[in-house]
């Protein structure tokens, strides 16, 4: 039988991977890891776009300024997408955005958020169990969803405001 391991990012509980790779700021299990990348191999819908924002927010790490950095952009995608009318397929776009250059730093730019309770609901390895690519599709985008509902019930008013300057704002 094999051990199961407790995502530190999602909660998802999953079959240990023994030495299986990680993100290198992104912190999870290995086996929610590679669900993501069997992910991105597999799904090619609309929101699968929206896949690696949902992953990074899901699995923030600890403070940082590289996890600061990665929370706050990817948190404006899917506020771009879920909450201001911008299509999945911009999503490079509005990730590129917040990082423009300018005369503020980068490190200037946005403080570290307190991640919510991210550790129920549905996870990525919820998605890559789904029966049909159909099924997948449609679970990727509750996953998408709900991890933006978790962070936006605590930092809704934050996140619009750095949105409203970094990427809807002509000059940082
Ligand atoms: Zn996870």
């Amino acid at each position: 039988m094999s051990h199961l391991e407790t995502c530190v990012g999602c909660g998802a509980v999953l079959p240990a991977i023994p030495d299986g790779a990680i993100h290198r700021y992104m912190t999870s299990s290995a086996a929610c890891w590679s669900a993501f990348n069997e992910l991105s191999l597999l799904e090619h819908g609309a929101f699968a776009a929206l896949s690696v924002d949902a992953f990074a927010v899901h699995h923030p790490g600890t403070l940082s300024p590289q996890t600061t950095q990665s929370v706050a952009i990817h948190l404006m995608v899917l506020h771009g997408v879920l909450k201001r009318g911008f299509k999945p397929s911009q999503a490079l776009w509005l990730r590129s955005r917040p990082g423009r250059p300018s005369q503020m730093s980068k490190h200037e730019r946005f403080h570290w958020l307190t991640p919510p309770d991210l550790t129920h609901g549905i996870t990525v390895s919820d998605v890559i169990a789904a029966a049909t690519p159909l099924e997948r599709s449609t679970r990727l985008e509750s996953w998408v969803r709900a991890v933006y509902a978790l962070w936006s019930a605590a930092h809704e008013a934050q996140i619009a405001a750095w949105f409203n300057q970094f990427v809807i704002a002509e000059k940082i």
